[in-house]
């Protein structure tokens, strides 16, 4: 009988899971594992809505994998201690996993191919399981990767994709391996109470009714703020419940307007994924820098505790945060707005937003989370670096009737009109009543630091 191990990373799924399908192929027997590694505890990505929503994959990736015959060894330890002890076990002689691209996800394949190698097992990493074009695929002349969008975006638009492969009917696991339980979310304390519920069952329905009722109405609808017309498949996504090539292939199937907007938007998570495969020091280091001396929490302790509590007295940036805090996740638009206020109004380090972001999102990721903190500050791909969003107009465009701000600030909930981006223009007696704070800095004041500090003035 012939063994090999599948190493599920963040792509916890069973359909178009390249890793595993190989793995079918080459052995009589596999082993589905999970590692539970403390490494990701220690580097402090380890936060109560993305454990909730883990457990939630890992649960239904093992009752997937029982109705086919299998389950899912759930190990704790150091994935490449882990990974060569279960190898051993049950003598496998490969373990299939995805490529991954973060300075832990290289770090992390060195060490399983040191281990198993020193135990004749083979490693065997599959590309584009993460992403749906692998980074470093296509490249421009004279570069290891793409550091504008639009061009990467047409290049990437026109590469051909791997057809999406079914999940497999049976999955033959042998007897005896060991595992620890399958965690649980109600195990874990202090998650959002918006969250949603995670695991590719889920992540699958919610897609189905996306491509039926909204990825035609996506073009329209992507930037407003109350109308909540986005997927919401990042969590999905940034666990690999769901597959970027699979998304790909359906939507654009389905066609239209819609589809072409929402494959775009994919395509920025590609793009992401090749700019810190190519710069891993990108995750905490500007990618161009500016020369900034930005405030940090000594300088600014204050002004990064209003815009984290969610109380700037800009109602459209305080609603963002307030629906960060609640869901554990926020609109497009509003993450663009609070981010540019933080870093180019309140001129605050971009990566203590980036740190803020990592604790609460339910999608936050090193690739997209940090590269996009860097385009908003001006020291990423951005083309336009030096661009300032003035919350009152970001206000008055996307969220024209208050009702973002009106669900998310309830201070404001009785506001009517313009004033509620605005309350400051109320009545001093009107505005004592409502308890909701003075706004912190005056924009014009932001914009003239922030013009001085990028020598712009
Ligand atoms: C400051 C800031 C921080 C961000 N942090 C993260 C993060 O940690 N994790 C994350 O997945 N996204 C992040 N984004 C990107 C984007 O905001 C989210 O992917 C999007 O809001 C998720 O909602 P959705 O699934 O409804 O997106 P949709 O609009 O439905 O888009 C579909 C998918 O495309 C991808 N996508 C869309 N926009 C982007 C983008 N700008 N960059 C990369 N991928 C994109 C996502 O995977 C998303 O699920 C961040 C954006 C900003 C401005």
């Amino acid at each position: 009988m012939t063994v090999a191990v599948v190493l599920f990373t963040s792509d916890l799924r069973l359909h178009d899971h390249p890793p595993l399908r190989a793995a079918l192929r080459a052995a009589d027997r596999v082993v589905p594992l999970f590692v539970l590694d403390p490494g990701i505890r220690a580097a402090g990505f380890d936060v109560p809505n993305r454990r909730a929503f883990l457990a939630d994959c890992l649960r239904d990736l093992d009752a997937s994998l029982r109705r086919r015959g299998g389950r899912l060894v759930v190990r704790s330890g150091p994935v490449d201690r882990e990974a060569a002890a279960v190898a051993a076990e049950c003598g496998a002689s490969e373990v299939h996993m995805a490529a991954g691209v973060t300075a832990y996800a290289r770090h992390r394949e060195e060490r399983l191919r040191g281990r198993l190698g020193a135990g004749g097992v083979a490693l065997r990493v599959h590309e584009a399981v993460i992403t749906a074009v692998a980074p470093g695929a296509v490249t421009p002349a004279g570069s290891d990767h793409f550091a504008v969008f639009t061009p990467y975006f047409r290049r990437w638009d026109r590469e051909t994709l791997r057809e999406p492969l079914p999940a497999p009917r049976a999955v033959p696991v042998p007897e005896g391996v060991r595992g620890g339980p399958v965690p649980a979310r109600a195990d874990v304390s202090g998650t959002s109470p918006g969250l949603p519920d995670g695991g590719e069952t889920a992540g699958r329905n919610r897609f189905s009714r996306w491509l039926r009722a909204g990825l035609s109405s996506y073009g329209d609808r992507h930037d407003d703020l109350a109308g909540d017309g986005t997927s919401r498949l990042s969590p999905y996504l940034h666990f690999g419940a769901l597959s970027p090539v699979e998304l790909v292939h359906r939507a654009r199937r389905t066609g239209g307007p819609g589809a072409e907007a929402f494959v775009r938007q994919l395509c920025w998570r590609d793009f992401h994924h090749q700019v810190l495969a190519a710069r891993p020091g990108a995750s905490g280091t500007d990618y161009r820098t500016r020369h900034d001396h930005w405030r940090d929490e000594e300088d600014a302790a204050e002004d990064i505790a209003a815009w984290r509590e969610g109380r700037t007295g800009y109602p459209i940036v305080d609603a963002g945060m307030r629906q960060l805090r609640h869901e554990g996740w926020m609109h497009n638009r509003a993450r663009l707005l609070v981010a540019s206020f933080l870093t180019k109004t309140l001129y605050v380090d971009w990566r203590i937003g980036a740190r803020h972001f990592l604790d609460l999102l339910v999608d936050g990721d090193i690739v997209n989370n940090q590269l996009n903190w860097q385009w908003v500050a001006g020291t990423g791909t951005d083309t336009r670096p030096h661009r300032v969003l003035n919350p009152l107009v970001q206000a008055k465009r996307f969220d024209p009737g208050g009702a973002y701000v009106r669900r998310w600030v309830p201070e404001l909930g009785d506001v009517g009109g313009a004033a509620v981006h605005e309350p400051w223009r109320l009545p001093a007696e009107r505005r004592d009543a409502l308890g909701y704070p003075d706004p912190l800095i005056d924009l014009a004041d932001g914009l003239a630091r922030f013009k001085r500090a990028r020598g712009r003035d």
